[in-house]
């Protein structure tokens, strides 16, 4: 083949995994050539993370000047808002551009090689890149490394009886309407489906979420979820739990559903989002001729994110849960790191993991019923919101923090939160664990008041049994 490529460091995947692992290559002067198919950012910067923020902000400012609109106890007063939907997206998609194109500048800058196109992989060392893109039919390309880094990341789930296509649609579709639909069911009530359910509703259309669980964002812990169950009931949000989808209803403008108790009825929606999962994009470009070892369509990895090949590494998505655009960037920079020859493990005390519903919920490291299925002894405090005097300017009261320590040393073992902005918790939360700290540690750091964050040390110092303010 002519065009021949030889480099030592070929990640397959532009995503947060794959970029911030060309990066930090890439300032370690390892010769990197990153090759993605899509656009760079992956599914987080278009897709993801970033967009879905971008219109839940949209959301929550529309809802709110709504709010004005009645008799506001802020004695704010407002005509009822209109809404522009093309420009709303058309903000959104700025955002995303100014970031993607930002991705692309840095790679730059630290000079890594993109290629553009989809690449196949021959062998552990040597990848084929298609040549067309986006219609374009560019050189044939093929590329030999000392290492191979998988950042091919993950795609929705379908559920096998009802393809996307037509009125059911996946995040992605979600994340760019043309039009608002009159209404829209959601199918799962994980952490995707609430977000955009939300930025739905907020926006005045009919939401429904079906969820065959006995409850909405099953991953998290009863308490965490009551307030946000209850949030989503008064923004008249239709919850249907313990319920199953059948299918779509004969004329393709609803869903048969079924709940244990009834009978199977039509649950009318002009729109379907069907939020499931995602599986690891595992599938379709020869990774199967490598035989790596594997736990389902997740590439498995060791705590070196080593593959079961010597030189093939695998990140981000593709290695399965916690499926987090975070998680994907710190296992990108610790290959890199190890690549150049510095000792370095993926060994996290705690990923948080945060979901942006309203009011929001974060959590790091173990809950107290983790903690105990873990067989330790620990402790909690609990602070609510409710007596922290910012959340109460900020109109933001329902919730609480919550740390779970060990009983014997305080050695903080985990945090959750639920409330208004509270995920900015997060980096308080993964310090002190991945720090060490025990709740005296934390009880002793002087917060700023007036803060919500007040209520993280109130907690732990409640957990020491010396709250100050309840
Ligand atoms: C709606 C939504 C909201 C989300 N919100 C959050 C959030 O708030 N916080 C959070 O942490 N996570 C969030 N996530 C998850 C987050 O987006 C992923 O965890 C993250 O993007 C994973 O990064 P990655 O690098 O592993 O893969 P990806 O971001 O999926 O990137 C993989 C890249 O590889 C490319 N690729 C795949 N195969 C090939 C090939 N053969 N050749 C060339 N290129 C290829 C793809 O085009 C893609 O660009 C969200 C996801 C969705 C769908």
């Amino acid at each position: 083949m002519s065009n021949l490529i030889n480099t030592t460091l070929l990640i397959i995947g532009g995503g947060p995994g794959g970029y911030v692992a060309a990066i930090r290559a890439g300032q370690l002067g390892i010769p990197t050539v990153l090759v993605e198919g899509g656009v760079l950012g992956g599914t987080c910067l278009n897709i993801g993370c970033i967009p879905s923020k971008a219109l839940i902000h949209v959301a929550e400012q529309f809802h709110a000047l709504q709010g004005y609109a009645g008799d506001s106890p802020l004695g704010i007063r407002a005509q009822a808002p209109e809404l522009d939907l093309d420009r709303s997206i058309a903000w959104k998609d700025a955002i995303v551009k100014k970031l993607t194109t930002g991705i692309g500048s840095l790679l730059k800058k630290h000079k890594v090689t993109v290629v553009q196109g989809w690449a196949h992989i021959i062998d552990g060392k040597t990848v084929d890149v298609d040549p067309v893109v986006k219609g374009k039919a560019g050189a044939p390309q093929r590329i030999r490394c000392e290492h191979l880094l998988l950042a091919t990341g993950s795609e929705p789930v379908a559920l096998p009886f009802m393809p996307f296509g037509g009125p059911v649609i996946s995040s992605t579709e979600a994340l760019s309407p043309r039009t608002l639909p009159k209404s829209l069911a959601i199918v799962g009530a994980g952490y995707i489906g609430l977000e955009l359910g939300t930025v739905y509703r907020k926006l005045g259309v009919k939401v429904d979420v079906i969820e065959a669980q006995d409850r909405i964002l099953p991953a998290y812990d009863a308490d965490l979820v009551k307030p946000v169950h209850a949030a989503l009931k008064s923004l008249g949000m239709g919850l249907h739990l313990q319920t199953q989808v059948l299918g779509l209803s004969d004329d393709g403008k609803g869903l048969r559903i079924q709940s244990p108790k009834a009978e199977e009825r039509i649950l009318a929606a002009q729109s379907i989002l069907v939020a499931v999962g995602r599986r690891p994009r595992s599938r379709g470009f020869g990774l199967s001729s490598l035989m790596l070892d594997m736990d389902g369509l997740a590439v498995r990895v060791d705590e070196h994110c080593r593959t079961s090949m010597n030189g093939v590494w695998a990140i981000g998505d593709l290695t399965g849960e916690p499926m987090l655009a975070h998680r994907a960037m710190a296992q990108g920079e610790c290959v890199a790191e190890q690549i150049a020859g510095h000792t370095r493990q993926f060994v996290p005390a705690a990923i948080p993991a945060v979901c942006f519903t309203d009011p929001e919920i974060v959590t790091a490291g173990l809950s107290p019923q983790q903690a105990a299925t873990a067989g330790l002894d620990a402790i909690e405090g609990v602070f609510p919101l409710a007596a922290n005097g910012r959340a109460m300017t900020l109109e933001s009261t329902d919730g609480f923090v919550r740390v779970v320590a060990r009983r014997d040393n305080h050695l903080i073992l985990g945090w959750q939160a639920v409330g208004r902005g509270v995920s900015e918790f997060s980096a308080a939360f993964g310090q002190s664990i991945e720090l060490g700290a025990r709740l005296e540690d934390v009880g002793h750091t002087i917060h700023a008041h007036p803060t919500q964050g007040e209520a993280i040390q109130e907690a732990a110092l409640r957990a020491l049994g010396q709250a100050l303010h309840i």
